[in-house]
């Protein structure tokens, strides 16, 4: 037996760990303090009213002989994928039902979906990243280039006619640093990913964040993308799913490489290795699709960005060089006063009793920037932001 020792290739991430190390030995230096979260990637309000009752409704269906159900298809029920089909057609993309794989959120599929492609194949990567692109294609021992986003960028890197990659990642709105590409820029990956035969991977975890209009929430708003581009999708940051679980992975029809429809590959992935989520998950998941559930989660996605405004507002009165926060969850300022990101955040922590993301730990262009997130408690993101800035003014 031999082991896959792409694993031993793995680096040990050790940002949250470092993180929470270093908030517990404050803590038992000084008992007293309270400690403001503003780190977390999870969600903090409860499932909506429309999703609970539809959650009661589908254990009750289960409880009788006449409504309950078995195994499902491997690629969901078509009453959620059909919800999924109307949320995008108000959006003008147009979806087969084929072409909607309901998944149990989007991070096992960012791995998964890689199943279906070869392990020669080079995959471009950004650089500040969300860690699972890079280890999942560090598993299979792909060659992997990263495409550097910097402050000259606005963190939003495009492509590059002498850098030829197979597998492209991209998300927008982006974690971790909350900036989101417009419609020009995404053409310009589209072009460039069928210029070079290559597939992008679209995780739209954060999609409906956007508040302006004219920035695209799915890649097939844009021309031509279902010819190059799968989307991944998540229930988990709208509709309070972290801990529920439900997501999708829209692979069109019309994606087709060497003559082989990639939806036939991962339908036949997904019906050997996968047996589908709960039926009382996939009721709820519906729910949230309803104008009753989408009325809600407009609210707790208002309650965040609300956040949001005030950290940037802080931020902007500092003069703290930041991206994200208008259409997204996630803020990402620059360092003041030439701190690396770990320096900020010992400086925080200790003089602002407030804890945030060093952006070194999403790599290396993230040295000297840091990540703020907006989905605390509203009186915690006020206190946090009058204690940051009476420390650098
Ligand atoms: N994609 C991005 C960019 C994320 O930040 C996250 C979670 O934080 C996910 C995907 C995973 O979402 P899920 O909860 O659906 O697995």
């Amino acid at each position: 037996m031999n082991i896959n020792s792409n694993y031993l290739k793995l680096e040990n991430n050790y940002l949250f760990s470092t993180i929470t190390k270093k908030v517990e030995d404050y803590k038992s230096k000084y008992p007293k303090k309270e400690i403001i979260n503003l780190g977390i990637g999870d969600v903090t309000q409860p499932l909506p009213t429309a999703v609970i009752n539809a959650l009661h409704k589908a254990v009750s269906e289960m409880s009788s002989k006449h409504t309950f159900r078995g195994y499902g298809p491997e690629h969901g029920y078509n009453f959620l994928k059909t919800a999924i089909r109307t949320y995008y057609e108000k959006r003008g993309v147009f979806l087969e039902e084929n072409e909607i794989f309901i998944s149990e959120g989007a991070n096992s599929d960012l791995g998964n979906i890689l199943d279906i492609f070869s392990n020669d194949n080079t995959v471009l990567i950004p650089d500040p990243v969300y860690p699972v692109y890079m280890d999942t294609n560090i598993m299979a021992g792909r060659k992997i280039i990263f495409m550097c986003a910097t402050e000259e960028n606005n963190f939003l890197p495009m492509p590059d006619k002498n850098i030829k990659a197979d597998i492209i990642f991209i998300c927008s709105p982006n974690n971790p640093t909350g900036a989101v590409y417009n419609k020009d820029e995404l053409k310009e990956w589209v072009d460039y990913a069928l210029s070079c035969n290559a597939v992008i991977i679209f995780d739209g975890a954060y999609e409906a964040y956007i508040q302006d209009r004219k920035l695209p929430r799915s890649i097939y708003e844009i021309e031509d993308a279902k010819k190059c581009a799968i989307e991944i999708c998540s229930l988990s940051k709208n509709a309070g799913f972290t801990g529920t679980r439900c997501g999708y992975t829209i692979v069109p029809n019309e994606l087709r490489f060497e003559g082989v429809h990639l939806n036939m590959l991962w339908l036949r992935r997904q019906t050997t290795k996968f047996n589908g989520v709960a039926y009382i998950i996939q009721r709820a998941a519906e729910a949230a699709f309803t104008e009753e559930g989408q009325a809600e989660i407009s609210k707790f996605i208002n309650y965040y960005m609300d956040n949001a405004k005030i950290i940037c507002n802080t931020l902007q009165n500092m003069n703290i060089w930041f991206t994200g926060g208008e259409n997204s969850p996630y803020i990402w300022l620059k360092c003041p006063k030439g701190m690396t990101s770990w320096e900020f955040f010992d400086f925080l922590l200790e003089r602002a009793n407030t804890v945030g993301s060093p952006g070194s730990g999403f790599g290396k262009n993230g040295e000297g920037f840091f990540r703020l997130t907006s989905f605390g408690d509203r009186k915690n993101v006020e206190i946090a932001m009058k204690k940051i800035s009476s420390i650098l003014i």
